[in-house]
């Protein structure tokens, strides 16, 4: 499944719900919040009466803000029992969490392991023994509605990570990596982590982190499991990189037909080709496309000829026809 965090101030309903809007209109499945005090933990129940999105709530060290946040109806936790204290508060957590059927994803983050981690061990050897201790801990209080994460800003270390814990644990993963910067870099960070690990059969739920809006991150999420046909959504577009071939400005052309894609909802796979030599030929599997020459283009369907366009009609025309099909 597909997961973003709200970068609202919790505590403001109305932006935080209208921010929610936004991620569930791009697929977002479910939504985190963060919950730094009690306003906030309150929030999530006017929150909740706003969407019909899963809301989890993220919380560290006070154990009273996930009583309250479990009270208000929050539909999971993200918390790190390592660092909610004395057993009886994490007991409370786990006990409050299984009355209403709520998981508790233990969220280990390379950032910030325990004191307690042992040095002689990799990084992503003790973010495993910290998430093991975690769960040990939550088993030991009869809570199995577990989800793990364990991330870092290092893929490799990310990787390992996860590789390491799959075997040993039969709890859902929560993957990504943290802190991946903006998305001209942090979608490349994230997809080569996320991928490699979903691959390798790893992964529940996805969150691709960037400092960007979150809508970005959800449109990224799902441009990573289309490319592994994971999962179809929306269109595809496929688009020749241009050459000395071209004799129009291809770029800025896939950039507008992208760009009318993302309201478009039906999965159909859409080709914008420089040239009409090779353009069919090479995009021959896409329902429609374009395959530009001077000051007209040929429109193609499922590879055959359907029409000759004039560059001035390039964008209408192809958009009209993704829409009838
Ligand atoms: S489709 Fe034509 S213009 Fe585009 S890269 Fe291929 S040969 Fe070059």
């Amino acid at each position: 499944m597909v997961q973003s965090m709200t970068k609202t101030d919790t505590r403001d309903v109305m932006s935080t719900i209208r921010q929610i809007k936004e991620l569930e209109d791009c697929g977002c499945e479910l939504v985190r919040v963060a919950v730094p005090d009690g306003q906030a933990a309150q929030a999530v129940g006017a929150i909740k009466k706003g969407t019909s999105l899963p809301i989890i709530a993220d919380i560290h060290f006070d154990y009273r803000l996930a009583l309250s946040a479990l009270k208000a109806g929050a539909d999971g936790l993200r918390l790190n029992p390592g660092n909610i204290g004395e057993p009886k508060k994490v007991t409370a957590v786990a006990r409050a969490a299984r009355e209403r059927n709520v998981p508790i994803r233990i969220g280990v983050n390379a950032g910030s392991l325990p004191k307690t981690a042992s040095p002689e061990l990799t990084t992503a050897q003790q973010m495993v023994e910290a998430a093991l201790e975690q769960i040990k801990l939550l088993e030991s209080l009869d809570f199995d509605l577990i989800k793990v994460s364990l991330k870092a800003f290092d893929v490799p270390t990310t990787i390992d990570a996860y590789r390491s814990i799959a075997p040993k644990i039969p709890y859902p993963l929560h993957i990504g990596i943290t802190e991946a910067g903006t998305p001209r870099t942090g979608i490349i960070r994230s997809t080569v982590g996320i991928s490699t690990l979903l691959y390798l059969g790893i992964g529940d739920t996805i969150r691709v982190s960037l400092t960007a809006h979150p809508r970005e991150e959800v449109i990224a999420a799902y441009e990573i499991l289309k490319s592994l046909d994971l999962r179809q959504h929306g269109p595809v577009l496929v688009s020749c990189p241009s050459c000395g071939r071209a004799e129009v400005d291809i770029v800025k052309l896939a950039e507008a037909v992208e760009k009318e894609l993302l309201n478009i909802d039906k999965p159909i796979k859409v080709a914008v080709m420089g040239c009409v030599v090779n353009g069919p030929g090479e995009a021959r599997d896409a329902d429609i496309g374009i395959a530009c020459g001077q000051g007209k283009a040929v429109l193609f369907k499922k590879g055959k000829k359907i029409a000759t366009i004039q560059e001035k009609d390039f964008l209408a025309v192809l958009m009209a026809e993704v829409e009838r099909f």
